[in-house]
């Protein structure tokens, strides 16, 4: 197939900043609202939430981003242009500020006009994502966010601050303390001592030592256009490949639904580099992709979302039910969708947890591969993330070690992953193999492990491990309220049928498909029991949840 020819400069900008025909003018006009704005005006600010939309008439208007340091030129909008980006959709925080520099008219369209423009007008709504979409990687790109990271590659919690930022599409600058000597200086002006780091300042100089990803979530504003009292239509736990599928349709369809989700977007398949088994990309998509058109295309529908909010617990007693979140917080849905998937387990390896983050991981994606440098790597597993994994890092390795402890890669393992790994030199695999042993001190160092076949064990100056092990449900927070098989996973529809500890039935009905021993409560990906772990299965059973969510909002 042929590649279309990459961009101009000049036709990229004119995607980032179109100019809008008076034709399509005129199809916004009745939405909004004409005004005459004055020099100097500010339009939008810093930390604002659902501002309104501007197509600037006359004048000029300038963007700038206001920082610690004073304001950073962005870009200026003149006649027929338009303002906004990606936070006109999700509705979270901006971080720019609009000024008008030449008097004239502009046509404002509250945030709420904008997204039924966006839902009525094809056209419009193709022009108006695009430029949203492009204006945020341009951001990113230029590392202009309101949130300045200092941190250290020696740091478990930088990666993961820096993990959180990326999967939330977020922009920020990173100081790097090791390389950074300026830096220093900054941390001084802020009394930062080195057991702080690392350290973030938001907006223009809320300082944060050693946050959590709650913390940053907070500073950020990520959650504060969510209306925790609300009644809803559907809640949706977990945002992986699954709970974003369901998000997007049920929004689509103009079900009011919210998605909780403990860490960032993207689950499971945000640590994958590649995905290649996905229809409809030939060439594959890295999961993080996958995740961040998703949510675009969530939020686009009119879906909220909360991040970094652990669901502890799901009152099951009676409907409304209530989910309650890790920080106390109740909401009331009437019905749910769980998609709270798996998590590869731990094995039993002495200095672990005393490692992860600093030799120790369970993604394998473009971040960790850059901490890696040309070092040899270590791979433990032998289903498929385990082989992605491995054939992602051996492109710029030299040498991939992949530890299986059974005498065979799994037989769930995708054939083209097989054919690749075997015939590729730079991994070795070591059947029958585990580790027994990581050394080191602030970062791991060494490594030993055991052929269980022979008893031999030897040790190796390799300082990063990927754990890609057989995962478990994350069905932890529903103690009590749903049927589960044996090894945790929640069944549903015929499944239960064989259930012996189940709760009662209430209904006259059958559950339906997807449906759990709850009704109204559904269960989709990799935590539903029988579930095939893909990501096309997840997605699939996430839209088809949402068909059946309808059925049962009738029943109330
Ligand atoms: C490295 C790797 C590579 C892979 N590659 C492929 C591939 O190439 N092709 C393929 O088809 N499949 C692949 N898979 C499998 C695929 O990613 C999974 O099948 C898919 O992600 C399952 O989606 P899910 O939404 O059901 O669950 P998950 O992806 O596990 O998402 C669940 C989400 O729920 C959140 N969550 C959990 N508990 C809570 C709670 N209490 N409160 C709030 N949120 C919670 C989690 O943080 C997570 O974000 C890969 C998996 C991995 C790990």
């Amino acid at each position: 197939m042929a590649t279309p020819p990459a961009p101009s400069a000049l036709d990229a900008r004119t995607q980032i900043f179109p100019t809008l025909s008076p034709a399509q003018i005129n199809r916004i006009r009745p939405l909004g609202r004409v005004r005459h704005v004055d020099r100097g005006e500010i339009l939008f600010d810093l930390g604002q939430t659902n501002i309104p939309f501007f197509v600037v008439l006359s004048g000029s208007l300038e963007v700038v981003q206001p920082n610690i340091e004073g304001e950073r030129p962005i870009t200026i909008h003149t006649a027929r242009s338009f303002t906004g980006e990606l936070t006109m959709i999700s509705g979270h925080r901006i971080f720019v500020r609009g000024r008008v520099l030449e008097p004239g008219e502009v046509l404002e369209l509250s945030s709420d006009a904008l997204r039924s423009l966006i839902a009525k007008d094809a056209e419009l709504s193709e022009i108006f994502m695009r430029a949203f979409i492009l204006r945020r990687l341009e951001l990113i790109s230029r590392g202009y966010g309101n949130l300045i990271l200092l941190g250290s590659r020696h740091s478990a919690q930088t990666l993961r601050l820096r993990e959180f930022l990326t999967r939330n599409g977020h922009p920020y600058t990173y100081v790097d303390l090791d390389t950074d000597k300026a830096s220093q200086e900054l941390l001084d002006r802020f009394n930062v001592a080195l057991d702080e780091i690392p350290v973030t300042i938001c907006g223009t100089g809320t300082v944060l030592r050693n946050p959590t990803i709650q913390k940053l979530a907070d500073c950020l504003g990520f959650n504060a256009n969510v209306d925790e009292t609300q009644l809803r239509d559907l809640i949706i736990v977990g945002a992986g490949p699954s709970g974003l599928a369901a998000a997007v349709y049920a929004a689509s369809e103009g079900l009011d639904a919210l998605l909780i989700e403990t860490e960032s977007p993207g689950g499971q398949a945000a640590s994958s580099s590649k995905i290649e088994n996905y229809l409809g990309f030939p060439t594959g998509l890295s999961g993080q992709e996958l995740a961040s058109r998703a949510i675009t295309q969530a939020e686009k529908f009119g879906a909220k979302m909360m991040v970094a909010r652990n669901v502890l617990r799901l009152e099951c007693g009676r409907r409304p039910y209530k989910v309650v979140l890790d920080d106390g917080a109740q909401l009331e849905a009437r019905s749910i969708v769980i998609a709270t998937g798996a998590q590869y387990n731990k094995p039993k390896i002495p200095n672990l947890a005393r490692f992860e983050g600093q030799g120790v991981y369970y993604g394998a994606t473009f971040m960790e591969s850059q901490l890696c440098g040309d070092d040899d790597i270590i791979v433990v597993g032998g289903g498929n993330s385990a082989g992605q994994a491995a054939v992602y890092m051996s492109q710029t390795l030299r040498r991939v070690h992949m530890l299986v402890r059974s005498g065979q890669l799994s037989d769930t393992m995708s054939r083209y992953l097989i054919q690749r790994i075997e015939q590729n030199p730079a991994i070795e695999i070591h059947y029958r193999t585990e580790i027994v042993a990581l050394e080191g001190d602030a970062h791991l160092e060494r490594v030993t492990w055991r052929n269980n076949q022979t008893g031999e064990t030897s040790t190796h100056p390799i300082r990063h491990v990927f754990i890609m092990a057989g995962a478990s449900p994350r069905t932890e927070w529903l103690k009590g309220c749903l049927a589960l098989d044996d090894k945790g996973f929640i069944l549903t529809g015929r499944d239960l049928d064989g259930a012996s500890d189940k709760p009662a039935w209430p209904l006259a009905r059958v559950p339906q498909m997807l449906e759990t021993s709850l009704p109204g409560v559904f269960a989709v990906g990799d935590v539903r029991s029988g579930n095939v772990k893909r990501v096309a299965s997840a997605v699939g059973e996430g839209a088809i949840a949402i068909h059946l969510v309808h059925r049962t909002l009738t029943e109330l």
